[in-house]
């Protein structure tokens, strides 16, 4: 059995027993057998191992978990980045744009995009992420979308419901039919999750409500993304429906926030469906960010993402989702530092990462700095050193 050991670790954020929100450890090693977290304790008594990464005093973090991204596509869309940043609103529409490429695309291609925008967040620190398929929209293009993003991850998404495609515009009913029966049939084999746009302009409440039905019927869990351009049911659809995770809620009423309060609360009543903040869609389509600060003073629990896909968010970085939330949402950067990671893996309902305690696994950031602070603090700044997972040095 091969085992390694992380020491000299400055600032470890155990996200577990330690001080503060993030469970800090100062001048910690970290123990790695099998994969996992072995032993957590002071660098002085930490035992031998057959490896070892010296820290040399740096910060050493759980892996961050981006639970929202879209990774099967081709082209991209920056001339209508271009278009937005000189004036013209976001509506969703573009989304049709990236399905006439996607289904052009060869299996090959797809892979390649998805492969490569999945190493580009392994070295920004990701070691978990979720992949959505819905830019597909027919039975095989759908099917197709999913069994390459298995190539790349377990948390993997059917989200034929991304948007009525062009050629069911005058028949929507038909196509969410087609999503609950074959499509769903189709997809269910390489998926994890059922997600849904429910937004004006994409699915309403009743189609929303069949299709995640549907896919839970099927085995799947539930995700969905809500209340993002305006308000809407989509959110208390999510937590009435066991949702995992809504994802958005930048338009939020107070019914709303209050069925997303969680189970932190003393009496243990309330919800285990998360809040998935997306800063990222945000920035870029240049909307109003979602009032984080209201959220977790109420008690919910907050995830952040990034949303990854050539429209809203083309982005792969959640150290700049953490800076972002930070500096436009209010949160702390230890409130960003939480959600990015154990947020997320609560977001995945994970309770193995997301967390470096013993039995977890050993998914685990090196910074190029003396704190995660710095995560907020130096915006935009290559700041990760090593990341292993499993265990392994990438
Ligand atoms: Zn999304």
């Amino acid at each position: 059995m091969s085992s390694l050991l992380v020491d000299n670790i400055g600032e470890l954020v155990t996200n577990g027993a330690g001080e503060g929100p993030l469970g800090i450890r100062r001048d910690a090693a970290v123990l790695v057998e099998e994969g996992k977290v072995a032993w957590v304790g002071p660098s002085a008594s930490a035992p031998s191992a057959d490896r070892r990464v010296d820290a040399d005093g740096a910060a050493v973090l759980p892996g961050f978990v981006d639970s929202h991204a879209h990774l099967v596509f081709a082209g991209d869309r920056a001339a209508e980045f271009a278009a937005r940043m000189a004036g013209q609103p976001y509506t969703g529409g573009g989304i049709r744009t990236t399905v006439g490429a996607t289904r052009a695309a060869t299996d090959d291609e797809l892979r390649a995009t998805v492969r490569r925008l999945r190493g580009e967040a392994l070295r920004q620190g990701t070691t978990t992420m979720e992949i959505k398929s819905g830019y597909g929209l027919t039975v095989a293009d759908e099917a197709r979308s999913l069994r390459i993003a298995a190539e790349a991850s377990t948390e993997t998404t059917f989200l034929g419901a991304h948007v009525v495609p062009a050629e069911y515009a005058d028949r929507p009913d038909d196509y969410v039919e087609l999503v609950c029966g074959p499509m769903l049939a189709a997809a269910a084999p390489h998926a994890k999750w059922v997600d849904v746009f429910c937004e004006q302009g994409a699915f309403d409440v009743d189609h929303t409500r069949a299709i995640l039905a549907a896919g839970q019927a099927a085995g799947l869990g539930v995700r969905i993304h809500a209340n993002q351009l305006g308000p809407g049911p989509g959110v208390q659809l999510g937590v009435e429906l066991d949702a995992a995770s809504v994802d958005h809620c930048t338009h939020l009423s107070d019914a709303d926030v209050a069925a997303l309060v969680g189970t932190a609360h003393s009496d243990g009543s309330g919800t285990r469906t998360v809040a998935t903040l997306l800063p990222g869609a945000e920035f870029s389509t240049r909307s109003p960010y979602p009032d984080a600060r209201r959220l977790l003073d109420a008690g919910v629990t907050v995830a952040l993402a990034t949303d990854c896909n050539p429209g809203s968010s083309y982005t792969s970085s959640m150290p700049f989702c953490v800076a972002l939330a930070v500096r436009e949402m209010r949160m702390t950067p230890a409130e960003a530092v939480r959600a990015a990671t154990l947020g997320g893996a609560r977001a995945l309902r994970r309770d193995d990462i997301g967390v470096l305690t013993p039995g977890a696994r050993a998914d685990l950031i090196v910074l190029d700095a003396p704190s995660y602070l710095h995560l907020a603090y130096r915006p935009g700044v290559p700041l990760i050193r090593q990341v292993l997972l499993n265990g392994v040095p990438q």
